[in-house]
């Protein structure tokens, strides 16, 4: 085992030049006399997602943005849910807004997700948006792996024929992320692991770029790494009252290149992304 003094890839540090661009932006389009706004659809009183939620807002505010937390009761029907994404489409102080996930169990979160307009898509989750992912279009980019891609940019990570193990498969994560990643321009060859794949460790060993997106706390060791791989920890579990990532923080960083960390990793930059995301759909609505 070669043991590396692993570059902390700062994602808090990174966000903040980020956000700092997005308020450039920002001050742009209020010389123009035009405010954006952003809103959080919070269904029911999770701990967790209460503070995701205020970080988002915290953040957006910070950023020069209008920011509404609009919140169901954990009991609100699936109409109901879908009624307050129906005026949030129809509010013109929101440029973009999000619904919080995971929903309460009684939910189906698609069709919630699908009444989103795609012009005001912060999370960049709608069909319509995916759609023009694959298709290489412009539009709003899925949040969180929209923010790795920038982190990896900030820390001059290189994409480009290297090879990426990302472990998970959602809609969320690990399925866009692939297509982005091996899109024309990023040209990184992507192999997908997920819970019915035969050789995890055989994968993740073999990847310049390893990036994990489970939700099963330190399940990634030293032993499914390799010497000098960047490692992109996107899980965060709480485990009593604190983020848990999906890495072995320590024992990884003793073998890889470059290591997030968990928090202040890919979290910030999540949330950079969907103000950024806010910010170009208020831009591109004036436009239009
Ligand atoms: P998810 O929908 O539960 O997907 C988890 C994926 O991991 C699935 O594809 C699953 O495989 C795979 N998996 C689970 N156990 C496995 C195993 N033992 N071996 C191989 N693959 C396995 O989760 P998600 O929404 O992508 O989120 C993943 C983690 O990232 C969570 O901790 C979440 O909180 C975190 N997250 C963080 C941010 C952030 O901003 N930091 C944003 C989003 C998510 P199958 O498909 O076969 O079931």
């Amino acid at each position: 085992m070669v043991v590396n003094d692993a570059r902390i890839l700062s994602g808090k540090d990174a966000a903040a030049v980020w956000r700092a661009e997005v308020a450039g932006r920002v001050g742009s389009l209020a010389a123009d006399g035009l405010r954006p706004g952003i809103a959080t659809l919070l269904i029911g009183d999770d701990p967790a997602s209460e503070v995701y939620v205020r970080m988002k807002l915290k953040a957006a505010e910070a950023t020069g943005l209008q920011a509404f937390g609009i919140r169901l009761e954990a009991s609100a029907s699936q109409a109901e849910v879908e009624e307050a994404v129906g005026r949030l489409n129809d509010d013109p102080r929101v440029h973009g807004f999000l619904v919080q996930l995971p929903l309460p169990a009684h939910l189906d979160p698609a069709p919630i997700l699908q009444r989103i307009d795609p012009a005001k898509d912060a999370d960049g989750l709608h069909a319509t948006n995916l759609g023009r992912l694959v298709l290489g279009l412009p539009g709003p980019g899925p949040a969180t792996p929209t923010g790795i891609l920038r982190l990896l940019d900030h820390f001059g990570v290189g994409l480009v024929g290297s090879r990426v193990t990302v472990v998970g498969r959602s809609q969320l994560v690990g399925r866009p992320l692939s297509i982005m990643m091996s899109a024309p321009g990023r040209d990184a060859t992507v192999t997908v692991v997920h819970s019915k794949t035969a050789d995890l460790a055989e994968a993740t060993r073999s990847a310049d770029i390893l990036v994990v997106a489970m939700g099963r706390p330190g399940f990634i060791g030293a032993e499914h790494v390799a010497d000098g791989a960047a490692v992109i920890d996107v899980g965060t579990t709480r485990v009593d009252d604190r983020l848990v990532g999906d890495v072995r923080f320590e024992e990884v960083a003793a073998i890889a290149g470059a290591i997030t960390p968990v928090p202040g990793g890919v979290g910030p930059m999540t949330i950079a992304a969907l103000l950024a995301n806010t910010v170009m759909l208020a831009e591109s609505n004036r436009s239009r």
